[in-house]
């Protein structure tokens, strides 16, 4: 899937609060820099312990929900002045958050229960969420912790494993690999989200600043997807099965490695709400920022009210339906006409349709049945990433579509050509 431009300034700045860690402290870890890093850290730590990975025996499949709906939360640093409001958000702001989880009668689950539902392994409530929290700063030991705690819920870390303290970019603000320990002898789950933090798609290594030859460059993304893996797993003793791409961008070659290494699900930052026929390459996650308390709230707002308990819902695949703007699309036009052709639900229930746009609700949108197409004009200006969702009645069923597009904002094409390491 090719790079919404849409979310280029937001991911600049966490790349800049990303890199800030080394700002501290960077005078360790150089024999972590790509080409030389992997036996570094194996043999650096008192607390390496590998644990033999043991297969276990195959759960029984169980009926599971294929019903239930997941929203995914990603969040940064926990400050109580917020100075980037990109990705620092209050202590306060974020408990009140988790707060109106419960309120709201989401239920939050780990990842492990999430991947088993998705093998069709274990069941999980109606309305889910995940919390994850990415790269490692130190904030989400000292802060996030014991609020997550305080309301019982699991949580997983996604870590490059350069931005640990003592890493290329692990400065003062970092998390240590021994607090990564306390927290997963507490349980807490821990993922990969690469080595050195850069955007994989490109052949440029910002690190050794260095335009990277085809062979160089596939030895690098190895590196970054792989090694950052490995050195989990070994410095840790843990399996590690997803994979967060750095600033969510990838394209089919990032997920092809990111499979063939052994990744069970990949996420990035184009939140949705995941069911059970979500594919696993692409799971879209709802970046929280301090500023905009309303993607919070919208997340919500996506699977409050559909789902869970009705009638049982079929998915039709987003390509399926020839939508505007299509999937994955990054439309300049923040006032777009948004459709979708539900020929692919089969007989339809022409008073069953309802249109759902992510940050409006349930949209007026007009259905004609003899095209089977479905349309809304939109009346107020989007911004950034867009969901829609799609309903219907099709033989006593409910049927639905999701998609995601991105609305670029002026200006923002000329931000993208200018990275700040
Ligand atoms: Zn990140």
């Amino acid at each position: 899937m090719r790079l919404r431009l849409v979310a280029v300034p937001v991911l600049l700045a966490l790349a800049f609060a990303a890199c800030n860690k080394k700002q501290k402290a960077q005078t360790i870890g150089e024999g972590s820099m790509p080409g030389g890093g992997a036996s570094a850290a194996k043999g650096a730590s008192p607390l390496t312990t590998v644990t033999p990975i043991t297969t276990p025996t195959p759960p029984a499949k169980v009926a599971v929900d294929q019903t239930a709906q997941v929203i995914v939360y990603g969040y940064h640093r926990f400050v109580n002045q917020v100075r980037r409001p990109d990705t620092e958000i209050t202590p306060q702001m974020f408990e009140q958050q988790m707060q109106d989880l419960k309120n709201r009668g989401i239920t939050v689950i780990g990842m492990q229960d999430f991947l088993a539902w998705k093998r069709g392994e274990k069941n999980i409530p109606p309305r889910c969420a995940i919390i994850t929290f990415d790269d490692g700063w130190k904030s989400q030991y000292d802060v996030a912790w014991p609020i997550m705690k305080k309301f019982g819920y699991p949580f997983t870390l996604f870590i490059y494993t350069e931005g640990v303290r003592g890493g290329h970019f692990g400065g003062g603000e970092a998390i240590t690999w021994e607090q990564l320990a306390e927290m997963r002898d507490a349980g807490i789950d821990i993922q990969a989200h690469s080595e050195t933090h850069q955007d994989l798609r490109k052949p440029y290594d910002k690190v050794a600043k260095k335009k990277l030859s085809p062979p160089e460059y596939e030895q690098w993304l190895q590196n970054e997807v792989a090694r950052c893996k490995e050195t989990l797993e070994q410095r840790l003793g843990i399996k590690v099965s997803c994979f967060a791409v750095p600033y969510g961008f990838y394209n089919q070659h990032v997920k092809d490695v990111a499979k063939a290494v052994g990744y069970e699900a990949v996420f990035t930052v184009y939140g949705q709400p995941i069911t059970f026929r979500s594919t696993m390459d692409s799971l879209g996650r709802y970046l929280i920022e301090g500023n905009k308390p309303k993607v919070f709230a919208d997340a919500i707002s996506m699977i409050a009210t559909s789902g869970g308990g009705g009638a049982p819902v079929a998915e039709i695949g987003s390509s399926n339906i020839a939508s505007k703007p299509a999937d994955g699309e990054t439309t300049r036009n923040p006032l777009p006409l948004i459709s979708a052709n539900l020929s692919a639900f089969g007989a339809i229930d022409p008073g069953s349709v309802t249109m759902r746009v992510s940050g409006l609700g349930v949209v007026p949108a007009s259905f004609d049945p003899k095209t089977n197409t479905v349309s809304y004009q939109v009346t107020k200006k989007l911004r950034d990433k867009c969901s829609v969702i799609v309903e219907a009645k099709s033989g006593g069923k409910k049927v639905e579509a999701h998609w995601t597009f991105a609305v670029e904002e002026a200006g923002a094409a000329a931000a993208s050509a200018t990275p700040k390491k």
